[in-house]
């Protein structure tokens, strides 16, 4: 069975057990990406079942290293997720709610740390939101049981997609795997269930004598980052002012970016040097932020209600935030892309090369394409990188170098401030033709064109390869093929690791090859 259903039994077996359940002296939320008060489904349940039964409200928050490890959550996001946390705790102290967060070493002894916590607040009632991971599916369901075994109740909602996995199945009743005809239906599905773009309230003030008895916590601070998640002074200082962290940040950053970029998303969301698109990734990615809140906000600036109707900016985004939900539809039906395997099975069969020069090449920027360099410049020195350079990056990596695009799918994941599991599977999934719905393999993206038709006059080059600032004019998407290659020698850059003709061939060779032997 898969997870999702494997924990959708444990909370059906158990419902009239845990209704049965006093709640004790305080209920407890426990966060993990929901990082936010507004529009957070368990939180205000939790909320309203304390305030129901007359009890406080604690909040809790467990960092692991070994899960961070597992997940190879990068350090920019890291330190995004704790100085979030810093600001959690402040807005929660506000309402009276204590935040309690700690470091728990090894990952297998969280539940009974869990336990042991509510035993030492006298809960009875534990509320989380529900992660689409195999690991996190399969830990709730074990949770699930063993809570009520300790005659403690505990409620996993679901609430990170707008419109759940398992609601929307083709007319044949299959799950689908292309995404054009899902997003038709997960349309539809929102304009016959209105309330599916209903918020959540924020939670309601605690009893003012939980300042009192939770006084340690309130008076307790943040820990700092895990030993191996630890970034230098000067990455701090960086990442702070490039990230600032919070939920009020995330709605003032959403609603800059409906006010001034949403309606001409349309046009201009692919060019990498202007600031065209939300980068609010990082948001959505810790929680700070719910797709629900962005897609209902950009839903009242357009003129109609219908969420493909009106602006063609608007609608377009609205399309790139679905893309959120279906690719966790994607890890909810098919959790073997889990387990590092290509959603189609008949890529099992390529063969990869694993050219260690090649890989560190592209790891830092020294491929000799300008675009991909500056598109990795940029990851390593933000912990993010545009949607059409990731594109155009990982396409290189898989064909181009033929590289196995899992090496890629985790160097992402282990320096993007956004590193999101289902999303960045799916996008690399997509780029190496070996995921859901994905380019065809046969498709392979020409990196000077990319790089001409995106980057026209090479700002984004230049930003992030300052070796080629002094190359004028269309040699820069090519330097050395274009006349430029002695300022481009001075500067350091270096010369094309691979031809993309060659590479080209190469490829589509070796997919054939590949595909045929499936
Ligand atoms: P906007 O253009 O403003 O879009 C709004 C939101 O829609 C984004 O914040 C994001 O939540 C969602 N979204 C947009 N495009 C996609 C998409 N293709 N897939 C899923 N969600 C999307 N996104 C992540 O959040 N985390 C990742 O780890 C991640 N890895 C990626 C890896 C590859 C190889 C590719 C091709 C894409 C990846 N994406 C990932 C998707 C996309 O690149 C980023 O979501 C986007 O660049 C974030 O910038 P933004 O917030 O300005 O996006």
């Amino acid at each position: 069975p898969r997870p999702i259903d494997v924990l959708a039994s444990a909370l059906e077996e158990t419902r009239d057990q845990r209704d049965r359940i006093e709640v004790g002296d305080a209920v407890v939320h426990w966060f993990k990406c929901d990082l936010r008060t507004k529009d957070n489904k368990a939180l205000d349940t939790a909320s309203e079942t304390a305030k129901e039964k007359g009890v406080p409200l604690v909040a809790m928050y467990i960092v692991s290293p070994q899960d961070f490890e597992a997940h190879l959550t990068a350090p920019v996001r890291v330190d995004f997720i704790l100085r979030t946390l810093e600001v959690l705790k402040e807005e929660l102290a506000m309402l009276d709610i204590p935040l309690y967060v700690e470091t728990v070493e090894k990952r297998k002894t969280i539940p009974d740390r869990i336990m042991e916590l509510l035993k030492e607040w006298n809960a009875r009632h534990l509320f989380a939101n529900l992660e689409y991971e195999v690991d996190e599916l399969r830990r709730e369901a074990e949770l699930v049981r063993s809570c009520l075994e300790n005659g403690v109740a505990f409620d996993v909602m679901a609430d990170t997609c707008i419109v759940s996995p398992g609601e929307l199945t083709s007319g044949t009743g299959k799950q689908y795997s292309v995404y054009t005809p899902w997003f038709r239906a997960w349309i539809a599905y929102i304009h016959e269930h209105n309330d599916v773009l209903d918020l959540f309230g924020p939670p309601s003030k605690n009893p003012s004598s939980a300042r009192k008895r939770f006084s340690k916590i309130f008076d307790s601070k943040i820990p700092s980052a895990p030993s191996n998640k630890k970034i230098t002074d000067e990455e701090k200082t960086r990442f702070k002012s490039m990230w600032p962290p919070g939920e009020a940040e995330a709605h003032s950053r959403l609603s800059k970016f409906l006010d001034d970029r949403a309606r001409k998303y349309d046009e201009t969301r692919n060019f990498p040097f202007a600031a065209t698109t939300s980068c609010l990734s990082a948001h959505f990615a810790a929680g700070t932020l719910s797709t629900r809140t962005a897609v209902r906000a950009a839903r009242s600036y357009n003129s109609t209600t219908k969420l493909n109707g009106g602006n063609q900016g608007l609608q377009t985004w609205i399309s790139e935030v679905a893309w959120r939900d279906f690719y966790r539809h994607v890890l909810a039906h098919w959790p073997y892309v889990c387990m590092n395997k290509p959603f189609k099975p008949e890529y099992t069969n390529i063969t990869w090369e694993y050219n260690d020069e090649h890989f560190a090449a592209w790891c830092s920027g020294q491929t000799g394409y300008p675009i991909v360099d500056a598109a990795m410049r940029q990851l390593n020195h933000c912990g993010y990188m545009h949607n059409r350079c990731r594109m155009i990056a990982a396409s290189f990596l898989a064909k181009h170098l033929l590289l196995d695009w899992r090496m890629g799918e985790r160097y992402f994941m282990e320096h993007l401030v956004d590193g999101d599991f289902a999303s960045n599977n799916g996008g690399w999934g997509f780029s190496a033709s070996t995921g859901v719905d994905p380019q065809p393999y046969f498709r392979i993206f020409n990196p000077l064109l990319q790089s001409e038709r995106f980057d026209k006059e090479g700002e984004y080059i230049r930003k992030w390869v300052p070796e080629l600032r002094g190359v004028g004019g269309n040699a820069i998407h090519d330097p050395y093929e274009r006349g430029a290659g002695r300022e481009a020698k001075k500067g350091g850059y270096p010369e094309r690791i691979v031809r993309h003709k060659e590479s080209r061939e190469r490829c589509l060779a070796r997919y054939k090859e590949g595909l045929g032997r499936g």
